[in-house]
């Protein structure tokens, strides 16, 4: 079975096929371009946002697998109504204040070992680009200025030349008032109006502020993801993804103004396919800045838990699935992990030196077929405790080779390119604790063994477990 994916478009699941076929890398490998809408910058991102960010990730992962070149762009929006508020409340330079949540946002990616995108362009480097196609689309009537030098997107103009609003999701246009327009950069699918393109300047912009033919102002939101991405990718491209409240209006909005520029080679599309990730749920309501029920990475951090725990529990369930998140469910990921740690370890110890002809077929076939069903992880992983049963027998019967066991484990590592859960690190073992544990062998060697069970008692006490083996002592979590 050849990959496929659901496209917001068709509302339908379709082979995966990119648009362009020629277009190769040196290394002969199929170009995909893929654009996942970024952060907007102007607070520390919680792990609602970051479950979109590491779908799109394992999208580019999945893609890379299947033997695609991906150029992944992740934008940052870095001026925006919020942002254009905090820089006012504190009082700091924009530049400054996106600078630093920009970071932040880098560090969080990585924690929850994310692929650096390809590029990562920034709103305020694209203001030349931006201006140039909101002329565009001044020049082919669509767009148009109101007497404060804002410019607006015209609905009426746009669907009159035959194009579609809409196409994402379903509108009802008899309730539209023709020519009514919504300053915001959010709005609803009741408020269906003109959008803006470029806003004029007020006095609580401050100095965020460009110069343009309507006179000084600043961007609208979507007309900033249309120009970053064409610029980056192309005016057609094969992949475009957000979280599912992108989709209307952003999403929709940014088809209308890339579209209506008429940039595209005549029947080609602005995008070929759409993915939208549902959203990370907190006792049903979506995780959220304005309902206060959110966790930050960092805050989960400094509970104890990890990146790689919180990238399981972001990647066990499918992307279009809502999915509860709980601090119980980050604890099940733990227990996961742990056995998925154990049979690795057991099978490492096993094949010490040997080399893997090629990786076992068994777990890379389950898992390519449940990833080509529109990247069914949940029954991937499934794929993955079944396998560690079986291995786990295999180990427990004394019936694996060491070259079995460097087989199964190449195949691990083979599809762990797309989970991208890295390896349970030593370093991981907190300082003090590697400290006691060495304490421990010392009082061991001393032959003081009732030293050595009470060391053992206080580790446990802390929550690691103690386990002697030919190489040494290892340290588990209880
Ligand atoms: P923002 O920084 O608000 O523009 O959001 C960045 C990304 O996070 C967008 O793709 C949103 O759709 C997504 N997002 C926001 N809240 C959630 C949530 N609770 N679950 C999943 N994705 C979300
Ligand atoms: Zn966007």
């Amino acid at each position: 079975m050849a990959l496929q994916l659901y496209n917001t478009l068709t509302r339908s699941i379709v082979p995966f096929e990119p648009m362009f076929p020629d277009n190769r890398d040196a290394a002969g490998r199929q170009v995909v371009g893929m654009y996942c809408c970024g952060p907007t910058v102007y607070d520390y991102g919680h792990i609602g946002n970051f479950r979109t960010f590491v779908f799109a990730d394992l999208v580019r992962r999945y893609l890379e697998f299947r033997g695609y070149a991906v150029k992944h762009v992740m934008n940052i929006t870095d001026v925006e109504d919020k942002i254009i508020r905090k820089v006012r409340e504190t009082g700091s330079p924009l530049l400054e204040f996106t600078a630093k949540y920009t970071g932040i946002f880098l560090e969080d990616l990585s924690t929850l070992s994310c692929l650096p995108p390809t590029d990562l362009p920034r709103a305020t480097q694209f203001i030349g680009e931006i201006v140039a196609l909101i002329e565009k689309l001044v020049a082919r009537g669509i767009a148009y200025k109101t007497s404060d030098g804002s410019v607006y997107f015209s609905i009426e103009k746009y669907r009159g030349c035959g194009c579609n609003y809409g196409q994402l999701v379903n509108l009802n246009f008899d309730a539209m008032r023709v020519g009514e327009r919504v300053a915001n950069d959010e709005y609803d699918k009741e408020s269906v109006a003109d959008f803006a393109l470029w806003k004029a300047r007020v006095p609580e912009d401050g100095d965020v502020f460009w110069p343009s033919p309507w006179g000084e102002g600043r961007p609208g939101w979507h007309i900033e993801c249309s120009a970053m991405s064409m610029k980056v990718l192309g005016p057609s491209f094969d992949l475009h993804l957000g979280g599912e409240d992108l989709a209307f209006p952003h999403h929709e909005d940014e088809i209308a103004q890339s579209e209506g520029a008429g940039v595209q080679s005549p029947g080609r599309p602005f995008v070929k396919h759409w993915m939208h990730g549902a959203h990370l749920l907190v006792e049903g309501k979506k995780m959220s800045k304005s309902l206060g029920n959110f966790f930050t990475v960092r805050d989960l951090i400094a509970k104890g838990y990890t990146g790689r725990e919180i990238r399981f529990l972001l990647l066990s369930a499918a992307y279009r699935e809502t999915f509860n998140f709980t601090l119980a469910g980050l604890d099940g990921a733990r227990t996961a992990l742990a056995r998925l740690d154990e049979c690795l370890g057991k099978l490492t110890e096993l094949a010490a030196g040997a080399q893997a002809t090629a990786p076992a077929d068994g777990l890379v076939g389950r898992f390519t077929e449940a990833m080509d069903d529109d990247l069914n992880v949940s029954s991937a992983w499934a794929a993955v405790f079944d396998w560690v049963r079986e291995q786990n027998r295999l180990l427990a019967a004394g019936q694996m080779t060491t070259v079995q066991a460097a087989i199964e484990l190449a195949a691990w590592n083979r599809i762990n390119t797309v989970f991208g859960i890295p390896g349970a690190a030593t370093s991981e073992v907190p300082a003090d604790i590697t400290a006691l544990a060495e304490s421990r062998v010392a009082a061991k060697k001393a032959k003081d063994f009732a030293r050595a069970d009470a060391i053992r008692a206080e580790l446990k006490s802390l929550g690691w477990l103690v386990e002697d083996t030919a190489k040494g002592p290892k340290l588990k979590r209880v």
